[in-house]
């Protein structure tokens, strides 16, 4: 565990030092739960956005019938009218339990609470939050001395409220500090216009899927789809979350990629299953580990409001190890979302099926049987993902750690497709003509791939840079080169070099920039 948060520590502290996340606000102490991404980060975060918007909307994945599957793009507004939030439920219900500590005036997400219950009922119980139940063991040990092994570990949320007066939280020494939990909205609130009253308040949005389903019928009236197919936006979402933690893991403001795909309801399982396969397929596309994936079934009891069924494919991320947290959901979300706009709209949204009319016209079915059954609701399935959660476990992927290696023992191990920078083009020495060199390779390069020029400092500290930022390869221009034409490239996880000649060194990065 202590092993895990130093990790953990070890990352952010790279990502600040190197310049890919800094905390928002710095200079003003900061603001919890919110992020800036600086150079390098947002080269990353891009690259992970492209890639999934590539594979998803630009070439989406070929479909059960040998053809590429029906696919669409849109950047919706961040502030719709706040019906929408009433019709999906997010007005009513998007609220979490929360508990609060009295004595350190800690806030909590009573469903992301532990508690180590004596077995025997006798004493006091000690609550935690996941990936520090070695702190409760201890205060145990020290405070109820007796054995960790003689507590049963279970959720705040299966315990009654008489127990509370029993609980230990987990800042403090004595029991009895923890309120009773309360619903909390996460949605912000803001102002349209001039006037600050309940006519002009409005909400940031939670999610982006609730755009796309106001303009179903836009898409549909203003394109060539046909059900099925889907819609998929890349965009910021905002979330007042009771306890930002973990990093960029869980902040206030974060960027989603999501699909909404409407098919026929007689479908909807088959697709769903499909997604599922799909959307772990692109998981692996960007480097991740088998054993780092996994995917988990919901509950019937952990089902959102909208919800018939629902997998979360899940990260072996540092600060949940050895338990998995969540990556991205994909959820069978029926009809739920276009019927509510419909009702609260009083916009039809439903479609008519012409292949299936033409389908049940040959079968012989009653012209009122095909009448009934050709204008129907669209089911959805919708994989969502957090593009800053990806970001995440791009990071905890490629983070080395090797005592004893040259130069840096830390390094960014990221996929070369993804990398922030491909390529670093050095001249050994400042001098006698190396720069020339190397400065007009960078230049012939740049526009094919994020390279940096760098004529200063040792080359084995320009090496180092390079490895931390997880740059895959690095170009030195030496004396032989302007003898013989050839440069030595550098890889950057074996630190193997090898010569090549100059003009193979764009296709050289090339044919290692491939899926
Ligand atoms: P969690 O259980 O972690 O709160 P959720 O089930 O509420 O997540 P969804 O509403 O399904 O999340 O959102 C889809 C995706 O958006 C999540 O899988 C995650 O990648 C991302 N996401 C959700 N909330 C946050 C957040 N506060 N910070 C960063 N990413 C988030």
């Amino acid at each position: 565990m202590a092993e895990s948060s130093n990790v953990m520590e070890q990352i952010v502290s790279l990502c600040k030092r190197r310049g890919f996340v800094y905390p928002a606000s710095e200079i003003y102490g900061g603001l919890n739960g919110f992020w800036d991404y600086g150079p390098l980060g947002v080269l990353l975060k891009n690259n992970i956005r492209d890639h999934w918007w590539r594979n998803m909307v630009l070439s989406p994945p070929i479909g059960p019938d040998g053809h590429p599957i029906d696919m669409v793009g849109i950047d919706t507004a961040i502030i719709q009218n706040p019906k929408t939030w009433v019709a999906s439920g997010h007005v009513g219900g998007f609220s979490d339990p929360m508990v609060d500590d009295r004595e350190s005036k800690q806030r909590y997400r009573a469903d992301h609470v532990m508690v180590m219950v004596p077995k025997d009922k006798q004493g006091n119980a000690f609550a935690f939050l996941p990936g520090e139940q070695e702190a409760a063991e201890k205060k145990i040990k020290r405070d109820a001395r007796r054995n960790p092994t003689d507590y049963d570990v279970v959720s705040l949320m299966t315990l009654a409220l008489d127990q509370y007066g029993n609980i230990v939280a987990p800042a403090t020494k004595s029991p009895g500090t923890l309120t009773e939990p309360r619903a909390f909205n996460l949605m912000f609130i803001t102002y349209v216009g001039a006037l600050q009253s309940d006519d002009s308040k409005a909400y940031l949005r939670p999610e982006t899927a609730q755009g796309i389903f106001l303009n179903f019928k836009n898409v549909v009236d203003t394109t060539r789809v046909k059900v099925p197919f889907g819609v998929a936006q890349i965009g910021k979402s905002f979330r007042n979350e009771v306890t930002p933690r973990n990093f960029i893991f869980r902040s206030r403001e974060f960027e989603q990629m999501e699909m909404e795909w409407f098919c026929h309801p007689d479908e909807a399982r088959q697709w769903y299953e499909f997604w599922k396969v799909e959307r772990m397929n692109w998981w692996r596309s960007l480097g991740v580990k088998e054993s780092n994936l996994r995917l988990r079934d919901h509950e019937e009891t952990e089902l959102s409001h909208y919800s018939k069924m629902t997998v979360d494919i899940e990260y072996l991320y540092p600060f949940t190890a050895p338990d998995y947290g969540e990556l991205e959901g994909i959820a069978h979300r029926g009809c739920f979302d276009l019927t509510q706009h419909q009702e609260n709209s009083g916009q039809k949204l439903d479609y008519f099926d012409q292949d299936l009319q033409l389908k049940l016209k040959e079968q012989g079915v009653s012209a009122e049987d095909i009448k009934a059954k050709s204008r129907y609701i669209p089911n959805v399935i919708e994989p969502a993902s957090g593009l800053t959660r990806a970001v995440l476990v791009i990071l905890c992927e490629a983070y080395r750690k090797e005592p004893g290696r040259q130069g840096t023992e830390e390094f960014l191990s990221i996929k070369p497709q993804f990398a922030p920078i491909k390529l670093g083009i050095f001249p050994l020495v400042n001098k006698e003509g190396m720069p020339e060199v190397a400065e007009k390779l960078y230049l012939e390069l740049r526009r094919d791939f994020t390279c940096e020029y760098d004529p200063k400092q040792s080359i084995g500290k320009r090496y180092a840079r390079m490895d931390e930022i997880g740059t895959p390869f690095c170009i030195t221009i030496d004396g032989d080169t302007l003898k013989d034409q050839t440069v030595t490239v550098r890889e950057r996880d074996s630190m193997a070099q090898q010569r090549i000649a100059l003009d193979k060194v764009r296709s050289y990065v090339a044919e290692r920039m491939r899926d």
